[in-house]
């Protein structure tokens, strides 16, 4: 399982390891909390590699000081001073769209003898594979991916099935009904995108359990397709939040809560998985989940890997479903008995070592950083 540092590098990717007396270069696929693991923005001096979006959402989610931010746009090689094998090296990097949330990139890196992917969290799209596109024209070595739903019963609509659905359940309510968008997580916004576009309504953005709503305010003015469909008026029919007190005295309303946990979990449980509807809704009507996946689902990540062809496999982390790492390592084993190399399932290889080879470099790398931090 890929512990969150390039095999024989110091290219952290997703993860900020404690001081070690060892420089690291630091790369974040994007702002959903769970791919800042370790960082303390008090203590922290180094730079962080990101793309635009998710550098100002970085800045407003977690105050990280812009000096502390270099950001790259999609498709715009960039190189990176980094140690491998503990020499200094210079490493070509590329941000490839993921189509996860807002501002989500995977990092292809070119080192001198292996082509690493990460893909960071991703949603299969078939163009990531047009025919201009790199993960079609550049070959891979190894592949560290998105593991998130590698279950053989998990299987998603396109998120553009999921808008569809949402619609649909919009459209079963009168067109006073208010209706409640229950999406803390970044990323559901393409959901509220076409919901607004088709009602031609506006969004009132009510409470947030981990936003204020200032903060929600300005991190919806890092996507500007959606900030035009923000209102002031908190009267207006559609609102992003969780119910408030006064609308649940209401007779009508809809809470719709978008979610592919709760989905993937029912159909791994189920004896026939795709008889498993893509929403729930409550009895009263006034409480409904919509299937919709930021990540992959079982067969669009078995298609990505064949089209990506790697050498090497490296799952990110331990799908629903599996009791332990083993018996996940057992069926990409089975499926993959070639790729799955042993030193690079071997969780000690891929933890940072306390003491390296590369510390005689440390001095020259903090320099090459400081210039880049001016
Ligand atoms: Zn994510
Ligand atoms: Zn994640």
């Amino acid at each position: 399982m890929f512990q969150g540092v390039v095999d024989e590098s110091n290219v952290a990717l997703d993860w900020f390891p404690e001081a070690s007396g060892r420089s690291w270069v630091h790369i974040v696929s994007h702002a959903h909390m769970d791919h800042l693991r370790g960082l303390d923005v008090d203590s922290f001096q180094g730079s962080i590699h990101c793309s635009w979006v998710t550098g100002s959402l970085l800045s407003i989610r977690k105050n990280i000081p812009s000096k502390h931010l270099t950001l790259h746009a999609l498709r715009e090689p960039f190189f990176l001073e980094c140690t491998y094998r503990g020499t200094l090296i210079r490493v070509s990097c590329e941000f490839v769209d993921a189509n996860h949330c807002p501002g989500a990139v995977m990092v292809l890196l070119e080192f001198p003898e292996h082509t690493v992917l990460y893909t960071g969290d991703f949603r299969y799209h078939p163009n990531m594979f047009g025919t201009q596109s790199l993960l079609r024209t550049r070959s891979i070595d190894v592949l560290i991916f998105d593991s998130t739903f590698f279950h053989p019963k998990v299987k998603f609509p396109s998120k553009e099935k999921s808008a569809g659905l949402l619609i649909d359940l919009i459209e079963r309510k009168s067109t006073e009904t208010p209706i409640f968008f229950s999406c803390e997580m970044l990323g559901s916004e393409e959901m509220l995108l076409v919901a607004a576009q088709h009602f031609g309504e506006k969004f009132f953005l009510h409470d947030s359990i981990h936003l204020q709503p200032s903060q929600r305010r300005l991190q919806l003015e890092c996507l500007p397709s959606l900030a035009p469909f923000v209102s002031e008026n908190p009267q207006s029919r559609f609102v992003i939040g969780s119910v408030c007190r006064n609308s649940c005295e209401r007779s009508d309303y809809l809470c719709l809560r978008p979610s592919a946990l709760f989905f993937a979990q029912i159909m791994i449980r189920s004896k026939s998985p795709e008889s498993v509807e893509p929403m729930y809704v409550s009895r009263d009507a006034k409480f409904a989940r919509i299937l919709f996946s930021m990540h992959c689902d079982y067969v669009e990540l078995r298609k990505f890997i064949n089209e990506i062809a790697p050498k090497k496999l490296v799952p990110m982390v331990l799908p629903p479903g599996f009791k332990d790492e083993i018996s996940f390592l057992q069926l990409l084993r089975e499926h993959y008995p070639s790729k799955l190399s042993s030193s690079l399932l071997t969780s000690n290889q891929l933890v940072p070592k306390k003491e390296s080879c590369d510390c005689s470099h440390k001095s020259l790398f903090v320099s090459v950083c400081a210039i880049s931090l001016e």
